[in-house]
This record gives C-alpha cells, sequence and structure tokens, in this order.
C-alpha cells in the first residue's frame, strides 16, 4: 500500500517557475520550483524532515499530560521501518515520515511511545495503559501494521515480494 500526503491528507504537485524555496506546500498543493525537478527526491525529504522534526514536538506537549510523564527529549529522524522508539534516559525518537500518516495514527504512536517511558515492555499492563490514554488504541494498532517505508513520497519501488517478506512492527 502506497501514500502519499501530509497527515493524512493528499496532495498533489505542481510545478511553479518562480519561489522563493523550491518546495512548499500551499493550499493542496506541493509546489515545486521547475528547476529544482531533478532534486525534488532530495527536496521532499528535507522538507519531511523539517516538518517532522516541529510537529510531534508539539503533539507530545499535548498528549504528555493523559500519560503523567513527559520525554526529556525529543528526536525525529529517518528510523527505518519504525514509526517511533523510546530509548535510554527518558528519550523519545520518532520517523520524521510520521506526518505522512493521519492525525489520529500520528497520535497513536506519540502516546504509545510516552507510555514505554512507563512501561517498557508489550504486557498486559503496557495495553492497558494505553488504552487508558487512547481508547480504541488496538484499532489504531491494527492500521500501523505497514512498514513505515510504504508510506514515503517518491520511495523507490520495491518488487511486492520484497515488500511482503518484511516484517516490521509498527512502533516498537
Ligand atoms: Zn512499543
Amino acid at each position: 500500500m502506497r501514500r502519499s500526503g501530509y497527515l493524512g491528507r493528499r496532495y498533489r504537485l505542481k510545478l511553479v517557475d518562480r519561489q522563493d524555496q523550491p518546495l512548499r506546500l500551499e493550499g493542496d498543493f506541493f509546489h515545486l520550483r521547475r528547476d529544482a525537478l531533478p532534486d525534488a527526491r532530495k527536496h521532499f525529504r528535507q522538507w519531511y524532515v523539517r516538518e517532522g522534526s516541529e510537529w510531534p514536538r508539539k503533539r507530545v506537549a499535548q498528549l504528555a499530560p493523559r500519560t503523567g510523564v513527559s520525554p526529556t527529549r525529543i528526536v525525529a529522524r529517518e528510523l527505518g521501518f519504525s514509526w517511533g522508539s523510546c530509548g535510554r534516559n527518558g528519550v523519545l525518537y520518532f520517523n520524521c515520515r510520521l506526518l505522512q500518516l493521519s492525525v489520529p495514527l500520528v497520535d497513536y504512536v506519540v502516546l504509545h511511545e510516552l507510555v514505554h517511558l512507563r512501561v517498557p515492555r508489550h504486557g498486559p499492563n503496557f495495553w492497558r495503559e494505553l488504552e487508558r490514554a487512547l481508547p480504541r488504541s488496538a484499532l489504531l494498532e491494527k492500521e500501523l501494521r505497514f512498514p513505515a517505508g510504504d508510506y514515503l513520497v517518491l520511495h523507490p519501488t520495491r518488487p511486492p515480494k520484497a515488500r511482503a517478506a518484511q516484517t516490521a512492527t509498527a512502533a516498537t
């Protein structure tokens, strides 16, 4: 399954002749400057890294009170096929592609990692706490069972066989 977009919405690409930045989001369109087309993949990646760092920070600040814990630091970066992970000393890592997911799924990943700050392992206690912070979390967990790579805009096409062979956990 391939999706492209921003917070669950799909956007179309429009080539423009003049604009300051090579790539920007404008209404329902990504505007890509025509001379930046050969490097489109790089510009999309940079855009997602930049925006993808800001968004989890905001959501963590808003959602942390539901769990009663806060991370010491938030890091957004390429995480391969993981949407997020909980590191040592209270650091939370989020995939910078996170914002290609819909808002409820982003919130799921954020709350999943926040609960890990209290309960490191996926035991009954973990799922109980997550459900308390986010009702219907089990349904969202199912939706996330796609490897992160399948969401990436302009991701190189991989043969379906290779994709099926990947067994990635949505959020660890
Ligand atoms: Zn987990």
